[in-house]
């Protein structure tokens, strides 16, 4: 069979993709946009219109000691190493109906196409309905990808949920997963038993929009380092304070952000990977007031880059630069918890397949460095071989105005389709 036919296999299966969305949004929707909070009950249903639909076409229905749901398209030889394709069913607050869940869709959609069209696969194909990935519920990203791997810290385990003040394991244990398990450490999925790790994802950025392309073949996964509760300490002062006496917090801070967004533009300009992004940034509304100097600061801080060597780079010149802004102001920087993902390397051979089987069935494409983290890259940092494709996306993400068209979201899907089809064993 030819990459083309099974594109076209892909789309001719509108009626499947529309169905997984509309049971997506039905069970999510929150009279705004959706929202499907890590480890709650609408992420579970999320999961069950997933394995309904994985049901119906006879797959192998299994769920992990991190409740992911895995989908499993038994192969010709069940011993070897499996194809994993997935993303995340959770979203953020008021969030939209694509991001993460594409991905699953996908997968599911793609799984079809090669029943449809009579191939058995080398390999079991596994779709991976991932629990957990979006950091704004633990302020912990890839959960649920990370525990699969054996590699999400027992710190994290004990992370409350921002809205519910439950720790995350005790929300696994609620979603039917082991906390104990993870825990220990146990790899469920490793560079023994995956093959290689795929994952198609709405572009959050407006790229593929503004430049008229369906499908990017995504080139690198940025890594990043976090600081979910960063302070600066000053001093409380009166309004009449003149400048020289003032320790003022919020003045020291703000003078760190335009200093990060100086470096970032610099960087832009010589085509270096990063971006920073503080959002939050606030005084202490008890104490805070018009006519008062603030005192205290608390703001967060995610910086990321593609490059493992920029991100050190990066955290040397942060803590040079607040250091030079603590001495001259008189204040105090405490950064406090820090967390880290490691960037994503994508298996060059499976870009090159990915752009060999779009160009061969006619799909306007580019390359692109994905801005957003996203789970493929917690799989390529385990050392598995890693693909991934973006669908163009209107309006960005983690809002409900996300406007990814069906049309753009079945040719990437053909795209996986098609790759899976020409595996050999
Ligand atoms: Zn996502």
């Amino acid at each position: 069979m030819n990459p083309t036919d099974l594109v076209r296999a892909v789309q001719a299966n509108r009626a499947g993709a529309d169905e997984m969305f509309a049971g997506l949004k039905a069970c999510s929707f929150d009279g705004i946009g959706i929202t499907r909070a890590s480890y709650s009950e609408e992420e579970s249903r999320a999961h069950k219109v997933m394995a309904d639909y994985a049901g119906r076409l006879g797959l192998e229905v299994t769920t992990d000691p991190a409740a992911n749901t895995c989908m499993t398209l038994p192969g010709r030889d069940r011993r070897a190493p499996r194809i994993v394709i997935g993303s995340h069913l959770d979203s953020v607050k008021q969030g939209g109906n694509f991001d993460g869940a594409a991905g699953v869709v996908a997968g599911l959609l793609a799984v079809e196409a090669l029943q449809r069209a009579g191939i058995t696969p080398p390999c079991d194909i596994a779709v991976l309905g991932i629990r957990a990935e979006e950091s704004a519920w633990f302020n912990v990203s890839y959960i649920g990808s990370r525990a699969a791997l054996g590699v999400l810290s027992v710190e994290a385990m004990a992370t409350q949920r921002v809205d519910t003040g439950r720790s995350l394991s005790r929300h696994i244990a609620a979603a039917g997963g082991d906390p104990a398990r993870i825990a220990a450490g146990d790899a469920w999925m490793t560079t023994e038993n995956v093959r290689a790790f795929l994952e198609l994802h709405i572009e959050q950025g407006p790229i593929l929009d503004r430049e008229g392309l369906a499908v990017g073949i995504v080139t690198g996964i940025p890594g990043n380092f976090r600081h979910p509760e960063a302070r600066v300490i000053g001093e409380y002062g009166h309004v009449g304070l003149l400048r020289g006496y003032r320790h003022d917090a919020m003045l020291a801070a703000a003078e760190l952000a335009v200093a990060l967004d100086a470096t970032w533009q610099e960087w832009e300009r010589q085509g270096r990977s990063m971006a920073v992004t503080i959002g939050q940034f606030f005084t202490d509304p008890e104490l805070h007031a018009l006519t008062k100097v603030p005192g205290e600061l608390r703001f967060s801080l995610d910086i990321r880059s593609c490059d493992p060597a920029a991100l050190k780079e990066l955290e040397a010149l942060l803590h040079a630069k607040a250091q030079e802004i603590a001495a001259r102001r008189g204040v105090r920087f405490e950064f406090g918890r820090r967390t880290s993902a490691a960037p994503g390397v994508i298996d060059p051979g499976i870009r090159g397949d990915f752009e060999r089987i779009a160009n061969a069935a006619g799909i306007v494409h580019r390359r692109l460095e994905s801005p957003a983290s996203h789970d493929a890259a917690a799989f390529a940092a385990a050392g598995i071989p890693t693909g991934m494709l973006f669908v163009r996306n209107a309006n960005g993400s983690h809002n409900p105005a996300e406007a990814m068209e069906i049309d753009d979201f079945l040719m990437a899907t053909g795209i996986l389709a098609a790759w899976l089809a020409e595996m050999q064993p």
